[in-house]
């Protein structure tokens, strides 16, 4: 018999996942999202873009949100679409907020059982932090002056590349000064990435802890360190680079020519009873 206090508090119709990606990226990187990972969580996962898609808004059963944020790399752009992310998921009914790029594999059933050990009607923040001191800024929003000059803050961040969570109890105190369209504001006034925002407005702002989660992964890391035995207890994974210089998972399975990202082999070494498996 299951007792209800340790049944998982967490399911996957409780969860909002946003995935990051542009027009130009949609072949090149949704393709091998949608016939993995998505397929596990179809209902829950948006993709903000910025342009409309005939082909992908129908190849993603209509959940190609167009942000109409810049198609450009700036900052603005960036932090266009998290805002539209944010706002997105305050609409919603859901309990968690978890944002990722589009060059990341999400492991669903370990994002599933990590959120199950977390409340989302307490603050938290979960996901990795690319540097190992928490960031140090010079405080531009501070009028008082410490001896003539501004003082600096410091706040960790997690790494949008390797994607982080955020529960709803949270999410509701960041939307003062976050939500319809304010997240743009923060981010030009501290002149930052989206990413780094997020962690200012969380740390710095309302004073709350990121919770250091390891199974969160970028392509800042290497990723052929990465055991293919614990793949399964991984959240995240990404890839980058080409030629010579690629960062990807070291995973048997398909040929390199069909698998370049290795996320099909990933994907097949955690699911293998998917029809592309090798078997
Ligand atoms: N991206 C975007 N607009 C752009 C370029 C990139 O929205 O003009 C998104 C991209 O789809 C991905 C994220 O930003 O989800 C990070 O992009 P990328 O992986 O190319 O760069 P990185 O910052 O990881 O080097
Ligand atoms: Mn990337």
């Amino acid at each position: 018999e299951v007792t209800p206090a340790l049944q998982a508090l967490t399911s996957l119709g409780d969860l909002f996942i946003s995935v990051k990606t542009t027009l130009s990226y949609h072949r090149s990187r949704l393709d091998v999202i949608l016939k993995t990972w998505f397929t596990l969580a179809q209902e829950e996962t948006w993709f903000f873009s910025d342009s409309q898609d005939p082909e992908y808004q129908e190849r993603t059963n209509g959940h190609l949100i167009n942000t109409n944020c810049s198609t450009s790399h700036n900052r603005k752009a960036l932090c266009c679409k998290m805002s539209v992310e944010f706002d997105t998921f305050l609409r919603s009914d859901k309990k968690w907020f978890c944002h990722f790029d589009d060059d990341n594999y999400v492991n669903i059933p370990k994002l599933l059982s990590t959120l199950g050990k977390y409340s989302p009607q307490e603050d938290w923040y979960l996901g990795r932090p690319s540097i190992r001191t928490p960031l140090e800024i010079l405080d531009r929003e501070k009028k008082k002056l410490v001896d003539g000059k501004r003082e600096n803050i410091k706040f960790w961040f997690a790494t949008g590349g390797a994607g982080f969570c955020i529960s709803r109890a949270l999410a509701l105190k960041m939307s003062p000064v976050a939500s319809g369209g304010k997240f743009i504001s923060v981010c030009e006034r501290i002149r930052l990435p989206d990413d780094v925002t997020i962690g200012y407005i969380i740390e710095h702002l309302l004073k709350k802890k990121l919770t250091y989660t390891s199974e969160f992964h970028s392509h800042l890391e290497p990723m052929k360190f990465l055991r293919q035995e614990s793949f399964p207890e991984q959240i995240t994974f990404s890839y980058s680079g080409q030629g010579r210089d690629l960062n990807v998972l070291k995973a048997e399975g398909l040929d390199e020519r069909i698998d370049p990202t290795r996320f099909m082999s990933l994907h097949c070494y955690l699911f293998p009873h998917y029809s592309f498996c090798p078997r």
